[in-house]
């Protein structure tokens, strides 16, 4: 694709564009943050007014059992475990990735505890999101069981730091900033050669890449609704159990919803036999619902065109920076490789802030994230060929023009 031309004939060709009507893209935005939050598909306005002024304002207490909210987090779970090789029963939407990682770690930590009560290091990644490496900081300090965290990094590989002392390794599927990703079944079949289970968080891969957890024998998985899967902003995240693990602990934050017969009201927590165990207090019914707007796109679309247009997407944002902008400082930092690559792109540059701040204010929007990264999602459901081609046309005349070199570009904002 050498002209804005052959984009538009790309266009016209895509089996997915059809599904870019189901959303609501705002006129003269070039959207590139769907790997943070994604856009809002259309039905979610109706959706919302439908569960406020129906289900909530007339039908009020008796929506838990009328309107399905009391199966809701499981109900959506059997449509999105549909998207990641889950089976029915086994995977929740509640909660937040974080919360849902404190729960996978625990419940893995008391699993390997009772079998292999020897090991004593949580694996990760130096540059895992920090929520994953906070979160086993916390665990550690609450647990006072001499647990250490363990980081692999350009020191440490993989294959070295997976030694017998690693009792659950957790990784992101596709990294948040470089988009790197691993091979889910052949470093899973490694952890488990040596003797650790794994979670996956599937934040940045959920909706975006092929997932097949149980074809890849994993053992847990997190992951974000608001992200690829367009669920709104904050809505809630998912946690996914192999049910080789269901029945093995549960998770400690044995709030009443995970209990086997909550109004029962018994004084005894115990515990539900299947993946309702893993919910804690009662679910935030309005975000949740809308979830399912999202779910519903992504059902519609086949996944196999999904991942082929969202590498073409990629290899051609990629070509197009390159040669357009190669005056410029910019380095990519994503993989090229279609089989390491998830579906954002990033670059790097000296003065990142100030770039994406200059972008925004011309319609096309990415993020940024320390140190140094503008990163681009490829959201292939909603965006285009010659949406690439025109937001390379953007971030060419911001870097020739130096537009992004003004002291209002500086100012941070709390969220980049
Ligand atoms: C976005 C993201 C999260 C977010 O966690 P929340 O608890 O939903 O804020 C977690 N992990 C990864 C890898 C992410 O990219």
């Amino acid at each position: 694709m050498t002209t804005r031309e052959d984009c538009v004939a790309a266009d016209r060709k895509d089996p997915l564009a059809p599904l870019k009507v189901r959303f609501e893209l705002p006129p003269g935005v070039l959207y590139m943050d769907g790997n943070s939050l994604g856009v809002m598909p259309k039905g979610a306005a109706a959706r919302a007014a439908g569960v406020i002024t129906q289900e909530w304002g007339k039908d009020l207490i008796r929506s838990w059992n009328t309107a399905g909210w009391f199966e809701l987090p499981v109900r959506l779970g059997d449509k999105l475990g549909s998207l990641l090789g889950a089976r029915e029963g086994e995977l929740v939407v509640t909660d937040t990735t974080s919360l849902n990682i404190f729960k996978a770690l625990a419940a893995a930590l008391r699993i390997q505890q009772q079998k292999q009560p020897s090991r004593r290091v949580i694996l990760s990644e130096r540059d895992n999101f920090p929520t994953d490496l906070y979160m086993i900081q916390g665990m550690i300090d609450l647990l006072e069981q001499g647990y250490e965290m363990r980081l692999i990094d350009a020191d440490l590989p993989l294959d070295k730091a997976l030694d017998d002392s690693v009792a659950v390794m957790l990784l992101s599927h596709v990294n948040y900033r470089s988009g790197q990703m691993h091979d889910m079944a052949s470093v899973t079949a490694l952890a488990h050669q040596r003797g650790a289970l794994t979670i996956w968080d599937l934040a940045h891969a959920a909706g975006a890449v092929p997932v097949d957890l149980n074809g890849a024998n994993a053992d847990f998985a997190v992951g974000c609704t608001y992200k690829y899967l367009n669920g709104g902003p904050g809505s809630p995240a998912f946690i996914w159990v192999a049910p080789r693990h269901t029945q093995d602990f549960w998770q400690p934050l044995s709030g009443w919803w995970g209990h086997t017969r909550p109004f029962d009201m018994a004084v005894a927590y115990e515990p539900a036999g299947g993946i309702r165990r893993y919910l804690c207090g009662t679910q935030p019914i309005v975000s949740l619902s809308l979830v399912e707007c999202g779910l519903d796109v992504a059902k519609a679309a086949d996944m196999a065109q999904v991942r082929e247009k969202s590498l073409a997407l990629g290899d051609l944002f990629i070509k197009l920076v390159e040669e357009r902008c190669a005056a410029h400082p910019l380095k990519l930092v994503t993989p090229r490789d279609h089989a390491l690559r998830g579906s954002h792109v990033s670059f790097l540059h000296p003065n990142g802030y100030e770039v994406m701040q200059a972008l925004i204010a011309r319609g096309l929007i990415g993020d940024y994230r320390e140190p140094e990264v503008l990163r681009f999602g490829l959201t292939p459901l909603y965006f285009g060929y010659a949406d690439v081609w025109d937001a390379v046309d953007i971030l060419t005349d911001v870097l020739d023009t130096r537009a992004w070199d003004k002291p209002e570009y500086q100012q941070r904002s709390t969220v980049t």
